[in-house]
């Protein structure tokens, strides 16, 4: 095996057939599918596979993902996530075409930036309907729509909501039926259509698939359940997809046999951390040449089943090799599966070679 490594491996054909799984979901119930494209820093292979499996537009919080998408001819409609930084308003009416918005400030930027450059650009109206993370208060909804409503070369097309992010609230049928009714009340007081309603990411699929999602939600933003095939909720896989959409591949550069408890005194570890060590006794033990640079150590499942992730600091992954079932020798390439978090963090690392896998 003279691959190099570390490695994440992608297999977009997996994760196209992810996407046509999720989409077909969102479009029986006449919801529109923004497919996101984040945690792989926007991959071209994945990129093209999201396209490919159906999506209407392709979303990410990153302005410098969206150029990259741009330049790889994309035609669909581009999103950004994040809510626009004031210094970065040039960019984003040049670079996509819908942005998700909390502050008439920003939206009076997005305008003067749109004006300026000749477009026009398309903004949703986020409202915090719970999870604390970003959006306008539901009672302030009507105001900032009202006052976005003025502004030229700005479409206001609709509203949105994100949860289960930062404060893990679950969508429901109640909280599904609010945001459908700001948007009626904005919709009287202005006379706008905010025809969109995004009612949210991967969390809103389980209650899409009970059959409990008010039928005025018609867009959704979805990464995980398509990229890792997973119900955010609680992880397990979800119906229709596969979950072996990335791999990661890294080599064993030494292999000892050595206690499991640590000998001496016991300070802090690298990371400002103490651990605490399960006494297992004299165990085989192998070091990879993969890190906290490039993973997240804690979010990495071992395809061997008899291997243990005992723990890493910024370069050296430490494994219980004793019970693995395969076999394991000096340069041995050990194979993952990422969680979101070290998937984000090895397609953000360099050191990771991205490697794009057929079938
Ligand atoms: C990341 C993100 C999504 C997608 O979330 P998943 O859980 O990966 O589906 C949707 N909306 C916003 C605003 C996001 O930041």
């Amino acid at each position: 095996m003279y691959i190099r490594t570390p490695r994440l491996e992608i297999f977009p054909q997996r994760i196209e057939a992810n996407a046509r799984s999720v989409v077909q979901l969102c479009h029986a119930h006449g919801a529109q599918v923004a497919c996101v494209t984040k945690v792989m820093s926007a991959h071209p292979s994945v990129v093209h596979a999201l396209e490919a499996g159906g999506a209407d537009m392709i979303a990410d919080s990153r302005i410098l993902n969206l150029q990259s998408i741009s330049n790889i001819g994309m035609t669909l409609p581009l999103m950004l996530l994040r809510i626009p930084a004031p210094s970065a308003v040039a960019d984003i009416v040049r670079c996509a075409d819908y942005s998700l918005n909390s502050s008439v400030e920003t939206l009076e930027l997005l305008s003067e930036a749109a004006e300026f450059a000749g477009v026009t650009h398309r903004a949703i109206i986020m409202v915090d309907v719970g999870d604390l993370r970003e959006g306008v208060w539901p009672d302030k909804a009507v105001e900032v729509v009202r006052g976005a409503s003025k502004l030229p070369n700005l479409e206001i097309v609709g509203v949105g909501c994100n949860l289960a992010c930062y404060g893990g609230v679950i969508p429901t049928a109640e909280n599904m039926h609010m945001l459908v009714e700001i948007r009626d009340a904005c919709r009287k007081a202005t006379g706008l259509p905010l025809d969109i309603i995004s009612g949210g990411n991967s969390a809103n699929l389980p209650l899409l698939a009970a059959g409990g999602m008010p039928k005025e939600i018609n867009h959704f933003r979805i990464g995980e359940a398509i990229t890792l095939g997973r119900n955010v909720l609680d992880r397990s896989p979800w119906p229709g997809t596969r979950q072996d959409t990335f791999r990661i591949v890294a080599e064993i550069v030494e292999i000892e046999c050595k206690p499991s408890v640590p000998i001496g005194s016991r300070g802090q570890d690298a990371f400002g951390g103490y651990s605490d060590f399960v006494d297992r006794g004299i165990r085989k033990r192998a070091i990879c040449n993969i890190g906290r640079q490039d993973v997240v150590v804690d979010g990495i499942t071992p395809e061997d089943p008899g291997i243990i992730v005992l723990g890493g600091s910024s370069d050296h992954l430490v494994l219980d090799v004793e019970e693995a079932h395969t076999e394991v020798e000096l340069g041995s390439q050990v194979v993952f599966y990422p969680s979101y978090g070290a998937l984000l963090a090895a397609t953000t690392s360099p050191y990771m070679q991205k490697v794009v896998v057929k079938g």
